[in-house]
């Protein structure tokens, strides 16, 4: 569907009726017209139009009340594609995803090297992008493309401001694929894409607030408010990481002390249990050099990975609990801190770190409890992400699909 026709959607009431049908369908006309206080035929005029561009369908699925069946709307969830891709610090991945969210075609993730100029990444962006639409039997169906970019992103004009670990800046990949692919196309940070996915696709957008917070090889955060995200002033909402947690803490990437990226990312958990490993061993007396190359359960401390260090806690490894314990209290502090800015409605936790979540998430919850200012604060809903693994490209599959309904 090119530009031209997207447009037409965006009268208030044919969207109106079109994210009605999607959040309640099956539904009849005549309850649209109860749901939305539109009038009957103002109704049956929209749901035509929308029959015909075969972005709804009918179905005979209604409860009669006494009279004939009433034939049911659905929207046309596999007719139409939406592009999603998700950029991040070393590889793109992209999937056309249906209306519904359902992933359709997944292309090969691609890496990017670091040493890169922005007229390469494009093409590798584009040449991922087409190794998709490729695939699609009916590329003409494709609505349009989702870009959920790492680093700081002017939504607006959808350029990359700061790509931080591929030293680019102002990488203008809104208008590069608009050009290329003759599609609307949306440019958003890659957390807050995941924030406004899990709020589309786990509340239906139904939620008052929500706060996502994703923690992995770096720490950000999306708030979506009634439905939106929020951006802020200039476009810096949601830098949770550098919240400054601990006064004399360890020097991050952004040269702040003690930020909250020092001690929630998967590395800095690893740092931290390494050195945590080796003072206990330490301790136990042995001489410093041997006690950095000690093999302790067959892991060489070395190559300490997260799952490792889940793995030795679970079988009663009580130097990294402790090391779990104390991230855990850490992330409790640094959320009840945003609680009491924000106070969301529910906070949803994502990213590499999640997978410790059976140490971790009680004492988040415990924290929140203690510190929490109010009843109602220390009670605030704390989830791991429903999304799971494809998070960020359902996100950047949200981009759009918000357009389209809402
Ligand atoms: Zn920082």
């Amino acid at each position: 569907m090119k530009r031209g026709t997207f447009q037409l959607m965006k009268s208030v009431n044919k969207s109106l009726i079109l994210n009605t049908i999607r959040t309640s369908e099956p539904i009849s006309r005549a309850q649209i017209a109860k749901k939305t206080e539109l009038t009957p035929p103002t109704v049956s005029s929209i749901v035509k139009e929308l029959l015909e561009e075969e972005l709804v369908v009918e179905s005979d699925l209604g409860e009669s009340q006494g009279g004939r069946k009433p034939t049911m709307l659905l929207i046309n969830h596999d007719a139409f594609y939406v592009i999603g891709v998700d950029v991040s610090p070393d590889s793109i991945k992209c999937i056309a995803g249906s209306l519904s969210g359902k992933v359709i075609v997944r292309a090969e993730p691609k890496e990017i090297s670091k040493r890169i100029s922005s007229e390469q990444f494009l093409d590798e962006l584009i040449d991922t992008i087409r190794s998709v639409l490729d695939t699609l039997s009916t590329p003409d169906k494709v609505m349009g493309i989702g870009v959920a970019m790492h680093g700081v992103v002017d939504v607006e004009n959808g350029l990359s401001l700061v790509a931080p670990n591929l030293g680019l800046t102002d990488i203008p990949i809104k208008d590069v694929l608009e050009k290329e692919f003759d599609t609307i196309v949306k440019v958003e940070n890659d957390v807050r894409a995941m924030a406004l996915g899990e709020s589309w696709f786990s509340t239906n957008g139904h939620i008052g607030s929500m706060l996502t917070v994703n923690m992995g090889s770096g720490v950000g955060a999306g708030l979506v408010i009634d439905g939106k995200l929020y951006h802020g002033a200039a476009d810096l909402a949601g830098e949770v990481g550098h919240m400054t947690i601990d006064l004399h803490g360890e020097v991050c990437t952004c040269g702040n002390r003690g930020c909250f990226q020092t001690f929630a990312t998967c590395d800095a958990i690893i740092k931290r249990a390494k050195a945590a490993l080796i003072e206990a061993d330490e301790k136990a007396g042995m001489a410093k050099g041997e006690a950095e190359h000690l093999v302790h359960d067959q892991i060489g401390y070395q190559n300490l990975t997260i799952e490792d260090i889940y793995h030795m806690a679970t079988a009663g490894n009580e130097i990294l609990a402790n090391v779990l314990q104390e991230t855990g209290e850490v992330i409790g502090i640094a959320l009840t801190n945003l609680i009491h800015v924000i106070n969301p409605e529910k906070i949803v936790l994502g990213g590499e770190v999640c997978k410790m979540s059976a140490f971790i998430l009680p004492v988040i919850k415990d924290t929140i409890v203690q510190r929490g200012l109010t009843a109602d604060a220390k009670q605030t809903k704390v989830d791991l992400i429903k999304l799971g693994h494809d998070a960020t490209l359902k996100g950047a599959l949200a981009l759009l699909l918000v357009e389209i309904f809402e």
